[in-house]
């Protein structure tokens, strides 16, 4: 198998007390949708797991070897799935926050930690040798972030190609041949594992192997998880929905055991929260007061400093919800950055009338932005409205423009559109068909039409973690207009196997102005396609792009299990420093831990 990643030097056992995989942001999940035919319902023999492999490899080959296929014309018909888009937002080599942020939070309390990235074409026997490489008979958890993992059919721990959820049983089975007494571990942000706790569906899924389930925001619950384990006075699920960090004085450190290189983009979070309440967002921390929940700005800066001196990092992500709802912060980092020198770029969530209402591009492009993703939603203006996003759909293209053809030259651009909204009708999605691919009138750099997604709500009771939020519009979809298809035409829609794992909980609708979700899903894909291949793939053959993307990953992600493998120490913390209005305590690890 040419693209599986595979170790087969020899390594140095060097235990950790916490080894955590974080969730994968690249490509989450590919080949469940793909090989979705796949029984995943069961442990799989040797034999099953083998055939397996054989047709993910297959799978594997054919996104590879499309390259001679491609043609404009062939594109219409085909799914775009088979290579992978770029510029994406999700890139290779970018590291999800959730990981990287407990990791810190535990080692804050005197304990080790591996975290382990990039999973996902790491065959069996790679992640078996990382256990027998980092657990130990003193190893107290094994944890799993699912941030990504946005299904309701979760089934697995690990997001890996070549060692799917129905060979992961064996992660308890080769962590307890070597500690008996470890606990396995999960949690991320929207990650909801019910029906109760094994994932929907499934009858032997490896969730029913996890001993503690963290909902919502584990940088603060892992504190208390951690001192309950040692205490044996552990609890089965830890929530934290609302995120009661004391942001302010947050930090996060890097250690060289992070193997963090120059090429990946780290996370920076700047704030926490959005200060808006669209209609249809299921975050929870919505509605929150400007300039509220904010890190100190000293804070940053250290974590500027540190990335670039130690590890030459200057390209981040940041995870901020909208990165400009404040002015200020914008120029906080502006400032940094030319003090500093530190060549900062960085891909961020932005909105585009705020960007406008504030005259704010100039600091944008002064801070450091490389890449923005706006929620402009849609076109049609009535729907935003609705949403939340009244700016006219007019004049948010005409800025667009005018960025694009000054100022934002060098700076992406793009955004989500949604089909299906309430106020949708087919005029309005035929215009906005015409409207994004137009490329006159549309100067994005990239779109991403999607369907409305509206799920069926699930009921508060059904889920241990009762503080879950669901969208206005999710909450009460009558009230917004729409009606369920009937049980039969589900059931059609079901068989076309267009709406697969992952989406077991879809509310199939009709809007109030007779537009299904099957014909709004044809807009988007339709309007998706018609863009890549006007300017995306214009002058690019997308697959060959992505061919040399999937190399560049095979390569990068072979490189950093590498350095994984050759990882000799662990770094243990034994002071900790805590901050307020940035007056620095020093404590030991112990009066840290007795602080919590
Ligand atoms: S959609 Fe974006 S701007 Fe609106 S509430 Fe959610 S995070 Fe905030």
């Amino acid at each position: 198998m040419k693209h599986i990643i595979t170790y087969d030097k020899e390594f140095i056992h060097t235990e950790v007390d916490v080894l955590m995989f974080a969730s994968d942001p690249t490509v989450g999940r590919l080949y469940e949708t793909h090989l979705n035919h796949i029984n995943y319902q069961k442990r799989w023999s040797q034999e099953e797991y083998d055939e397996y492999l054989q047709l993910a490899d297959k799978m594997e080959q054919k996104c590879w070897t499309k390259n001679q296929e491609y043609t404009p014309i062939g594109y219409k018909q085909q799914a775009s799935e088979h290579w992978i888009e770029w510029p994406m937002s999700n890139d290779h080599n970018s590291r999800s926050m959730g990981a990287d942020r407990v990791a810190h939070e535990v080692r804050q309390m005197g304990y080790t930690v591996q975290v382990i990235h990039y999973p996902l074409h790491a065959s069996e026997d790679l992640i078996h040798k990382v256990f027998k490489k980092f657990v130990g008979p003193n190893t107290k958890a094994v944890m799993f972030g699912q941030v990504f993992a946005f299904g309701t059919e979760q089934r697995g721990l690990v997001n890996s190609v070549y060692f799917p959820p129905a060979r992961q049983h064996k992660l308890k089975e080769w962590a307890t041949e070597i500690n008996p007494n470890i606990k396995f571990v999960i949690g991320g942000i929207q990650f909801n594992a019910t029906e109760e706790l094994k994932g929907r569906g499934q009858v032997d899924s490896p969730l029913l192997d996890i001993d503690v389930f963290m909902f919502g925001y584990a940088d603060v619950t892992i504190r208390h998880m951690m001192k309950d384990l040692d205490n044996n006075t552990l609890k089965k699920v830890y929530t934290d929905a609302k995120s009661l960090l004391d942001i302010e004085n947050s930090t996060q450190h890097y250690f060289p055991e992070d193997i963090v290189t120059p090429k990946q983009q780290l996370s920076l979070e700047i704030g926490r929260g959005c200060i808006f309440k669209c209609t249809f967002c299921e975050f929870n921390l919505i509605g929150k007061e400007k300039g509220s929940y904010m890190r100190s700005s000293s804070r940053v800066e250290d974590e500027l400093k540190r990335n670039w001196e130690e590890f030459g990092v200057s390209n981040y992500w940041i995870t901020d919800d909208t990165v400009n709802d404040d002015s200020e912060k914008l120029e906080k980092l502006a400032e940094i950055k030319s003090r500093t020198g530190i060549p900062l770029k960085w891909s961020g969530f932005a909105r585009l009338d705020l960007q406008h209402r504030l005259k704010q591009s100039q600091l944008l492009v002064d801070a450091g932005a490389g890449w923005l993703h706006y929620g402009m939603e849609t076109t049609i203006h009535e729907s935003g409205i609705l949403l939340g996003k009244g700016w006219d759909p007019e004049e948010q293209f005409e800025f667009v423009r005018e960025l694009k053809a000054g100022i934002f030259k060098d700076v992406g651009m793009s955004s989500n559109f949604m089909f299906g909204l309430p106020e949708d009708s087919y005029e309005g999605l035929k215009d906005s068909y015409n409207k994004l691919t137009d490329l006159e009138y549309n100067k994005l750099d990239a779109i991403y039409p999607v369907i409305y997604k509206l799920r069926r709500s699930v009921g508060k009771g059904e889920k241990l973690d009762g503080t879950k939020t669901e969208s206005v519009i999710q909450a009460d979809p009558a009230g917004y207009g729409y009606t369920e298809y009937s049980p039969d035409q589900i059931k059609q829609i079901r068989s076309s196997g267009l709406f697969g794992p992952g989406q077991e909980d879809m509310f199939f609708y009709t809007n109030k102005h007779g537009v299904t979700i099957m014909k709004a899903y044809h807009y988007a894909s339709t309007t998706k396609k018609t863009f890549n291949r006007l300017k995306t793939h214009a002058h690019r053959n997308p697959i060959t792009a992505s061919n040399l993307l999937r190399q560049e990953m095979y390569n990068d992600h072979t490189e950093y299990f590498d350095k994984v493998m050759n990882i000799k120490e662990h770094n243990r913390v034994e002071s900790v420093t805590l901050w307020k209005d940035d007056v620095p305590t020093t404590l030991t690890v112990q009066e840290y831990r007795d602080s919590i």
